[in-house]
């Protein structure tokens, strides 16, 4: 069968090369993809966001199957085009996809259907947003209702903060039309846990559960980054708290969603925000510990035969460390090559690179993800570590400390 994977980052890496082992596979194509990605499939250079271009090119090249994975195209509606063309699809519509295209729409829906969530209020007007903060609760968290890069939310701990936020979205516009309309709401505390599922509308299968490394530095401090690396599975997440996430979360949200992100606080699981995509890095954790074949979900998910299809991921523990260039998230130099030894003993997952004259060179923040496997979760973060240090390239940044707030969680919760 011929893929085409839509999009261009590590999560897309990790997607294609869990596909490439499935025996039905003969060629997969990707959109754009990127200089680390070519050594694994084809790359059209078609950008994620051409939906003209992505799907001409779908029809042109026979395409069996297409995997839409960034959250940009499936708001578009990637999926609805390429289906309109006769292509069988894996990810959400433009109708489902609003889930995470909109948080205004997410959390009103939370709130009909009783599903735990921050509490919230909606604001289209500044003026009405500031007065609310002058007495709302602090901390507080604003977030931009529309997609934002994934930086539409602050966190802020002072009012000051939140003024700021509020002023950016809705004076400044730095998100644009994105931050016309803006959630404020409630601070919460408690481990945070990232689970993806897949769903075909009919049964919710949960994949492992994963825990991300959100913040620059080691200790969690520094500003917010696309994800500095991950573990899986995620010592927080018991099959108790897996339990009451079927039930009061995943199962009441199964019609809209394939993957979510979770907060445990004291009062129970609550949903911090809804993903309507596989989650990166969280991927690049969780598709490794996968021992099904990929293809074979991804078309049972679009097809509605999932609860009759093998879901099974392996019970080792896997640890992707992030590579990055010495000053992300604020400015970084690019154009460094990048040395990845052949005889490596884990996974590599590149992001951020392209290939010059046929040399794999830095192009971006987030370089590459290292992700080990290991019997054991010190195991794996071991290995991720050794293996990290084998792959190169000058003013490489990395934090030492991914995996040691999991590894606490295990004494916590024994
Ligand atoms: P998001 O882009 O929605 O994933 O949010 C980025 C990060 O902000 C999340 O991973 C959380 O760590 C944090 N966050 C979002 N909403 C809240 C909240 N209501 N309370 C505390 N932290 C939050």
């Amino acid at each position: 069968m011929k893929i085409l994977v839509v999009g261009g980052g590590g999560r897309e890496h990790a997607i294609i090369k869990s596909l490439k082992k499935s025996p039905r596979v003969t060629e997969i194509y990707a959109a754009p993809g990127n200089g680390g990605i070519a050594a694994d499939a084809i790359c059209t250079g078609i950008g994620a966001k051409d939906l003209a271009g992505i799907t001409t090119f779908a029809k042109d090249n026979a395409i069996d199957f297409a995997v839409v994975a960034p959250d940009d195209p499936l708001v578009l509606g990637a999926v609805d085009l390429l289906e309109e063309a006769g292509i069988a699809c894996f990810g959400p519509n433009k109708a489902a996809a609003i889930l995470e295209g909109s948080k205004v729409f997410s959390k009103d829906l939370m709130k009909k259907y009783h599903i735990p969530t921050a509490e919230y209020r909606v604001f289209d007007n500044m003026d009405e947003a500031l007065d609310y903060l002058k007495t709302a609760p602090i901390p507080t968290v604003v977030k931009a209702d529309g997609l934002a890069l994934g930086k539409g939310v602050t966190v802020a701990m002072t009012r000051q903060e939140a003024v700021a936020a509020v002023r950016a979205c809705m004076e400044d516009k730095i998100f644009g039309e994105s931050g016309s309309h803006i959630v404020i709401e409630e601070f919460l505390t408690g481990p945070e846990v990232s689970v993806l599922s897949f769903t075909d509308g009919k049964v919710v299968v949960p994949m492992v559960s994963s825990m991300d490394h959100k913040r620059i530095g080691d200790g969690d401090t520094g500003p917010n980054t696309g994800g500095m690396g991950t573990i899986a599975p995620n010592p927080y997440y018991t099959e108790d708290v897996a339990k009451v996430c079927m039930e009061t979360i995943f199962l009441p949200t199964m019609r809209a969603m394939n993957q979510e992100g979770l907060m445990l606080t004291e009062k129970g699981p609550k949903v911090i925000e809804y993903n309507c995509r596989f989650g990166d890095p969280e991927t690049q954790v969780v598709l490794p510990l996968l021992e099904s074949d990929l293809l074979t979900i991804m078309e049972a998910t679009a097809k509605g035969t999932l609860s009759e299809t093998p879901v099974q991921f392996s019970d080792k523990s896997a640890c992707c460390l992030v590579l990055a260039s010495q000053g992300y998230p604020k400015s970084y130099e690019t154009g460094y090559p990048i040395t990845i030894p052949a005889d490596l003993d884990a996974q590599v997952f590149v992001a951020g690179a392209k290939l010059e004259e046929g040399v794999l060179k830095t192009s971006g923040g987030r370089v590459l993800g290292v992700t080990a496997v290991g019997d054991t979760l010190q195991e794996a973060i071991d290995k991720a570590y050794r293996e990290g240090a084998k792959v190169t390239f000058e003013n490489a940044y990395y934090r030492k400390d991914i995996g040691a707030r999991a590894l606490r969680a295990k004494e916590e919760v024994k």
